[in-house]
């Protein structure tokens, strides 16, 4: 155990004052090491601690050996007294979603016997990765279940069991562990080998919210949040819902209902006006009937209506080019070109480069679009 590193006596330090023993610049900034510090290095799963010292700011930091290294942006004199300040918002922060991490796992672990193998603070959103497939409602039981330990404000408790004493004890641990180990233990909830910095009890959580459960190799992978950072996502997300309710005049509690209508609605419409540009293309082509090079401007028509536009005409019997055009000066013009067993490569080629446009396909069959005015259009196919 390193005495130096002040917060394994108190996580809850917050200002300390030290000495420089080091200062040296490198590709990170100016690497400060102290006498001892009260800065949390990255590690165990748990993000590094940020702040000032002596006013400057604290960028990363890590450790080196048996040091701790801060990354600082101004060099500070070897022997110089210093004053730390931890940036305590984002501390507590990691505190509580670390402390729920715990938590959390060793209820998965006792219930289930699943490992925790993988766990991710992310900036919105924590991942808890298990190696077993879990199901939603059983990731609920585990979310009520830790909420009640939550409410019962047990203390955290840190042991310093000796390599004897633990073969009789049950906790979780990543690696096989020698010598004295640091066991993090949330009675009735978990017992873990761990290097972080925990809350004195489980109140301080507040609030354990689990989000989502996705499989995730041979497991799954769930989204969670606790304290502050659960109270915001679901604001978040209650004001999305809130949106959606307005816009749909909507209670609160039955806007999946109303999407699902509106879908259906929306469904039914898309439907009728398929029948009615199949109506409005059957006419178009009737229209072209005879004829044996045919060129067509429509506006408004889909990717889709112009291509099924361009095959009627030519299952009318036209021998020759077979051109759709559809969109505006403004927007360019979507096409399709075909005709009956031609080869159309060269053509399209000379197409795409005369009107500014992209696209292919079969030699029988090209698709794609040009950016030009419909009058340049004209003209190209007046010179074929
Ligand atoms: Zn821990």
């Amino acid at each position: 155990m390193d005495l130096e590193r002040l917060y394994y006596k108190d996580a809850y330090l917050k200002e300390f004052t030290s000495r420089v023993v080091s200062c040296e610049k490198d590709k990170r900034g100016y690497a400060l090491i102290l006498e001892n510090t009260a800065f949390y290095p990255e590690g165990g799963g748990q993000p590094c601690d940020l702040g000032t010292i002596n006013g400057i700011k604290v960028t990363y930091v890590g450790e080196k050996g048996e040091d701790v290294v801060h990354y600082i942006e101004e060099p500070i004199a070897e022997g110089t007294e210093v004053k730390g300040i931890i940036d305590w918002e984002r501390r507590f922060d990691l505190m509580q979603q670390h402390s729920a991490e715990h938590i959390v796992s060793g209820m998965f672990h006792e219930k289930y016997g699943c490992n925790n193998v993988g766990f991710h603070m992310g900036k919105d959103m924590i991942t808890l990765d298990l190696d077993k497939e879990i199901t939603w409602e059983q990731v609920q039981e585990i979310e009520r279940k830790a909420n009640e330990y939550v409410w019962s404000n047990t203390e955290c408790v840190t042991l310093y069991p000796s390599e004897e004493e633990r073969e009789h004890m049950e906790y979780r641990s990543k690696k096989p562990l020698k010598g004295i180990v640091r066991l993090i233990s949330f009675p009735g909830a978990d017992m873990c080998a761990c290097c972080g910095t925990h809350v004195k009890s489980s109140g301080e959580l507040g609030i354990i919210k689990m989000f989502s459960c996705q499989k995730f190799h041979q497991g799954v992978r769930i989204e969670m949040l606790c304290g502050g950072r659960a109270l915001e996502q679901i604001n978040i997300q209650l004001e999305q819902n809130k949106a959606v309710s307005n816009l749909l005049s909507a209670k609160t509690a039955e806007t999946a209902r109303a999407v699902d209508r509106l879908l259906s609605e929306n469904q039914a419409v898309k439907a009728q006006l398929i029948g009615y540009e199949r109506e409005k293309l059957t006419s178009l082509a009737q229209k072209h009937k005879g004829e044996d090079t045919v060129l067509i401007r429509e506006e408004g028509l889909s990717p889709d209506s112009v291509r099924n536009l361009a095959n009627m005409l030519m299952e009318n019997g036209a021998e020759g080019l077979c051109s759709v055009f559809s969109g505006n000066d403004e927007d360019g013009y979507k096409y399709a070109v075909c005709q009956k067993n031609g080869n159309l490569k060269e053509f399209i080629k000379e197409m795409n480069t005369a009107l500014n446009g992209r696209g292919g396909g079969k030699p029988f069959f090209a698709q794609g679009s040009v950016s030009c005015k419909w009058s340049d259009i004209e003209n190209f196919f007046r010179e074929v």
